[in-house]
């Protein structure tokens, strides 16, 4: 029963998300779908992490809070407490300069000078999660902000052009409909997707996601995993490097119409079947990444939390076995201490005690 309970609650809880949560960041669909192909990757050890991690009520499904982060920051979905967690609205993204086609973290998002960014974030997260010293809230928080901003990176336009505001700012029409060319990216496309060729499920869409991870895409999964930069390898989530594809697909595919004609404010867009079928391609390309990492960085996460433990556990048995050895050393030493002035002792008192000299009687 209680089985069949967290099915229906896994199920139900993406359905949800999915029906309700298509306003914000990558777009309620885009973020479910992410969490649910990391969770069919996450190792039985990370599912326990996560289990212990989240809010009972999810039963460890990551998908249920993967949209927590842009629903807190928003009056119609947080009208309590909303303004507190205004700090957080620029962790979501980073911005470019336009037209660079690279991304440079000094300057685009750099901590030290206030300029904090979905990269920061990241690893700022990342390194809250691992470190077992943070007390359970903050780490709890980090894991829903992690799983949310590895979904944001891997939208493209989370790391848009400073002059458009990543997008928001170029309006247009998709199929007719007005619109502007981020929300196309965060919703439009992948709600088009759904509708036209899922009959409306997002599971069966999900379904066919985790088929093209396992077969299209098995050969590039390896390289999708791995951190291209060595000075990345020391981090546990190579976001640089995939704000750095974000980047490049800005300039080559989705800042471009279909005539592959820059796309800007000045000029309205009006696109439809040939930016769909083209860009749809990509764009599940960049969910599939965005799932293979996640689990990635989650497994990785807890992987170094086991090692520390063992390590620590090794480190306090030798301790103990140190401790042992210097008390048997002591306990030893009096031993033979004890030993040595107790013959001593013996020896000076078994010797005659000569009182007189006449006493003496040498043996004849
Ligand atoms: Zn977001």
């Amino acid at each position: 029963m209680f089985l069949c309970m967290s099915s229906t609650i896994f199920f139900s809880s993406i359905y949800l998300l999915i029906a309700c949560g298509s306003v914000y960041g990558w777009g309620g669909d885009g973020h479910s779908l992410t969490a649910a192909i990391a969770q069919t990757l996450l190792t039985n050890e990370s599912l326990a992490f996560v289990r212990d991690h989240l809010p009972w009520y999810t039963s460890g499904n990551i998908s249920m809070l993967a949209s927590w982060p842009d629903y807190i920051i928003y009056p119609d979905t947080n009208p309590v407490d909303y303004l507190n967690w205004q700090w957080s609205k620029e962790l979501h993204y980073v911005d470019t300069k336009d037209w660079s086609c690279v991304y440079n973290r000094d300057e685009d998002c750099n901590w030290n000078t206030g300029r904090q960014c979905v990269d920061g974030s990241i690893q700022n997260y990342t390194i809250r999660l691992a470190d077992t010293q943070q007390d359970e809230i903050q780490r709890n928080e980090a894991l829903k902000f992690l799983i949310h901003f590895i979904g944001d990176v891997h939208q493209p336009l989370h790391a848009g052009f400073q002059g458009d505001r990543g997008g928001n700012s170029i309006r247009g029409h998709f199929f007719g409909k007005e619109t502007n060319l981020h929300s196309l990216w965060d919703n439009i496309m992948i709600e088009r997707r759904i509708s036209q060729d899922f009959h409306s499920q997002p599971l069966l869409y999900l379904d066919y996601l985790i088929n093209q991870m396992k077969t299209r895409y098995a050969q590039n999964t390896s390289d999708w995993t791995h951190c291209p930069s060595s000075d990345e390898s020391r981090y546990l989530a190579c976001s640089t490097s995939w704000i750095i594809e974000d980047a490049k697909l800005n300039c080559e595919i989705v800042y471009r119409d279909e005539n592959n004609q820059p796309m800007s404010i000045s000029k309205e867009f009006d696109l439809g079947q040939t930016y769909y079928n083209t860009r749809m391609v990509i764009l599940e390309q960049r969910l599939i990444q965005g799932g293979l990492r996640l689990a990635t960085v989650i497994n990785k996460i807890v992987q170094s939390i086991t090692d520390n433990n063992k390590s620590n556990k090794i480190c306090f048995g030798t301790m103990m076995l140190f401790i042992a050895l210097v008390c048997l050393s002591i306990v030893t030493l009096s031993l033979l201490i004890y030993s040595f002035l107790r013959r001593k002792t013996t020896r000076i008192m078994l010797l005659p005690t000569i009182k007189d000299k006449n006493e003496y009687i040498p043996v004849a």
